[in-house]
């Protein structure tokens, strides 16, 4: 008999009302573990023991408060290769991504413990005479975190860490497709010098858990990362209390290929950004608008590329690219494949499901050529490895092309030009550019986020983080004259 790996609740760790199975799916035989589910009444009681414990929390010292975050992050880093290990297990992402992922949220959590001490006010003169003024920000209280399956430790690291060093309390809900790795969290913050209560894990269904987390009176706060339905109905909820909200959501990113770029590069970059992550990436490069003077040497290469990408178990040395996370994103990736040839496009290679050693969800890396914008492959994401072609005959023309989505959270060119890269920097419509770079790849210091329906409210990571996991306080202050 397995164990169920518990919850932890305002404190303690609970088994809650049932449990979920967590297989790998590269390999279906193979149980990762058995999942308590929290139900509602647990919820409340989390709640109520945050509230209480962030006052505690915020009352900490600085140091004390850093210490807590860079050990977290310090264990996280060590144990990278464990932790790796486990996330690529149920997650399905190459080992050597599990690995850079979880050292990636370690240093989420140690670049936190740092701003801890950066918290600088602001002070102004008063139009009346005889009074100063302080700006100050202040915790928001207890926030709720929100995580999806794709890259389970990092995004919630990059909200659980904010929270905690701008004096928060946390309660998360992460993706049941991922437990694992949530457990594994959890177990390393729940050991820290924290009060009772403080971050709470509540693993559950989305639609029941995690909807009444959204909609619970006692939450102040919301950073959720998902599909733009789910952000949709979260964002009914957050206003109908006036909860604070941070949403980061799909995309339909873009790389533009110059006839000024290096095709060697624009090729690798264009292959990463596109399958990387088997292409369940937000930062996915999933339209390629390629200049028609390169069009042809870029495509040749380009499938010999993905052509030639392994795909296989996670955990198996050499494998390029895992299985996809569910059967149901593999049945939904595979609607996609003969949708886009419905609608005309050519599919140059891959996009189909292929068999290994172990049974799991595996799909070969599928391009397709002959495509236009308006076509549904380029207008909806597809959170798959799959990635399409869009011949332009212009500069002008591709930029146009990449603006033209109601998506906006990153924009790539491969270009030699500076006049080019300067003016593209400037007028794509999105949150980060990226300029001989793959779409995908983001630093941890330095804002993250999009436009349009990629994103909704204040922008996560680096400093900006502090817009929203802390509300602003505008004190007047009359001394008076001393005696
Ligand atoms: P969802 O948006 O359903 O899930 C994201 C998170 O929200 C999960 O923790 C989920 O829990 C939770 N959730 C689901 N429903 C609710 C709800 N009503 N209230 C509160 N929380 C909820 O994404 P999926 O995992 O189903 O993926 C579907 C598609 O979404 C993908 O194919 C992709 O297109 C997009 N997506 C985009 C991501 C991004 O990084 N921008 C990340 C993940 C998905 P649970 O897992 O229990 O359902």
């Amino acid at each position: 008999m397995t164990d169920i790996k518990p919850n932890l609740i305002a404190g303690a760790w609970s088994t809650g009302v049932g449990a979920i199975e967590n297989y790998n799916p590269s390999n279906l035989t193979d149980l990762v573990g058995l999942y308590a589910q929290a139900s509602v009444q647990e919820l409340d009681t989390a709640v109520e023991a945050a509230q209480v414990a962030q006052v505690e929390w915020a009352a900490y010292g600085l140091e004390r408060k850093q210490a807590v975050l860079n050990a977290i992050g310090n264990e996280m880093m060590a144990r990278a290769e464990e932790l790796g290990t486990l996330l690529s297990r149920e997650e399905g992402k190459p080992l050597a991504e599990g690995k850079g992922e979880v050292y990636r949220a370690g240093q989420f959590f140690t670049y936190y413990a740092a701003e801890v001490l950066r918290q600088l006010g602001q002070n102004a003169q008063s139009v009346r005479p005889g009074v100063d003024i302080d700006i100050r920000r202040e915790p928001v209280g207890t926030v709720a975190v929100i995580s999806p399956w794709n890259f389970p430790t990092a995004t919630a690291s990059w909200k659980i860490a904010p929270a905690l060093a701008y004096g928060n309390a946390v309660i998360w809900k992460p993706a049941n497709a991922t437990p694992a790795s949530a457990q594994a969290l959890a177990e390393i913050i729940a050991r820290q010098d924290i009060p009772k209560g403080l971050f709470s894990l509540v693993m559950g269904a989305g639609s029941d858990v995690g909807q009444k987390l959204v909609e619970h009176r006692g939450i102040n706060a919301i950073s959720f990362t998902g599909s733009v339905p789910v952000g949709r109905g979260i964002a009914q909820a957050a206003v109908g209390n006036f909860t604070k909200l941070q949403m980061e959501m799909g995309s339909k990113n873009a790389l533009a290929v110059m006839d000024d770029g290096d095709l060697d590069l624009a090729v690798a970059v264009a292959l990463g950004g596109a399958f990387g992550g088997t292409g369940q990436k937000c930062t996915a490069s999933s339209r390629l608008v390629v200049h028609q003077a390169v069009h042809d040497a870029f495509v040749e290469k380009l499938v010999a590329g993905a052509k030639a990408m392994k795909v296989g178990h996670a955990l198996e040395e050499g494998t390029q690219i895992g299985p996809v996370v569910s059967e149901a994103q593999l049945k939904e990736n595979l609607a996609w494949v003969a949708k886009g040839r419905a609608e005309g496009a050519e599919l140059a290679c891959g996009g189909e499901e292929v068999e290994r050693a172990t049974k799991g969800y595996y799909m070969t890396p599928g391009v397709f050529l002959n495509t236009t914008n308006t076509m549904e492959i380029n207008r909806e994401e597809l959170f798959a490895p799959l990635t399409a072609v869009i011949k332009v005959g212009s500069y002008d023309e591709a930029l146009h092309t990449v603006n033209d989505t109601r998506f906006g959270l990153t924009a790539g060119i491969v270009t030699r030009s500076l006049a080019r890269a300067s003016d593209f920097r400037a007028r794509a419509r999105s949150g980060c550019v990226m300029v001989n770079l793959a779409t995908a790849g983001t630093d941890y210091h330095v804002p993250f986020g999009g436009r349009g329906e990629s994103s909704y409210g204040p922008r996560e990571q680096g400093s900006a983080a502090a817009e929203f996991y802390t509300t602003v306080k505008t004190a007047y202050i009359s001394a008076g004259l001393p005696e």
